[in-house]
């Protein structure tokens, strides 16, 4: 299966992704996640990423779309991919349409990620990743089983993310809603898209998706 997982910054879209990945075998691919392994890289691109996400803004449809268009046709995308950040802009939307039908993918679900925005800088805020293995954690939503050392891998060092802060979430949420939620009804035109309660806590939402994709 193929799905794209659609919401703001902050709705959860990583955890579920995460999730479905570790279940399902469906691969996770976040932009996001890489676009920082190019910044850390300290490449050209990384220089410039840095900047554009640093300031809440989003990078150019063209470098998203070519980046997308080599990691789907990659060996391991060939049980599934969960889309996490992408498409961001109709744009980019419309890229991936073009994309999937010569390469014949199937694109099985949109789904949406409805949440209360004013909760959203809450959640943000306290967010950090394992900075082994990737594992997402929160200060109050999700703690490490034992404090300071990774459930997953063991490590002991976390990361927190610079784009994090609370003067740029508010961009990016501005951002999202100026640019991202107009994709909602180019797909709900197409009749794939479907919504989760994005407020609810972690198991009942990936509950809600495991009911759309038939996994449940
Ligand atoms: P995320 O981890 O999905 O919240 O993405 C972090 C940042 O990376 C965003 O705020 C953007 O600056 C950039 N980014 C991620 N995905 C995209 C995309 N599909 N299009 C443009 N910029 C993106």
């Amino acid at each position: 299966m193929n799905i794209v997982l659609l919401g703001p910054p902050g709705s959860g879209k990583g955890t579920q992704a995460q999730r479905l990945e570790r279940d399902l075998g469906m691969v996770q691919l976040s932009t996001g996640e890489m676009l920082r392994a190019t910044v850390a890289s300290g490449s050209e691109l990384g220089k410039r990423a840095k900047a554009v996400m640093d300031a809440g803004n989003l990078m150019p449809d063209d470098v998203m779309l070519g980046i997308i268009a080599d990691r789907i046709v990659a060996p391991d995308c060939a049980k599934g991919f969960t889309l996490d950040g992408f498409p961001r802009t109709v744009a980019q939307a419309e890229g991936l349409d073009n994309m999937i039908a010569e390469k014949q993918i199937r694109l099985d679900a949109v789904i949406e990620f409805k949440v209360d925005e004013a909760a959203l800088v809450e959640r943000i805020s306290g967010r950090f990743t394992c900075a082994k293995c990737g594992a997402g954690y929160h200060d109050k939503f999700q703690r490490t089983a034992t404090e300071g050392i990774c459930d997953i891998c063991g490590a002991t060092e976390f990361k927190r993310r610079t784009d994090d802060r609370a003067e740029t979430v508010q961009a990016r949420l501005d951002v999202y809603n100026e640019q991202t939620a107009p994709i909602l009804p180019h797909y709900a035109a197409k009749g794939v898209l479907r919504a989760v309660d994005g407020m609810a806590d972690i198991d009942e939402v990936y509950r809600q998706i495991g009911e759309i994709l038939g996994t449940g």
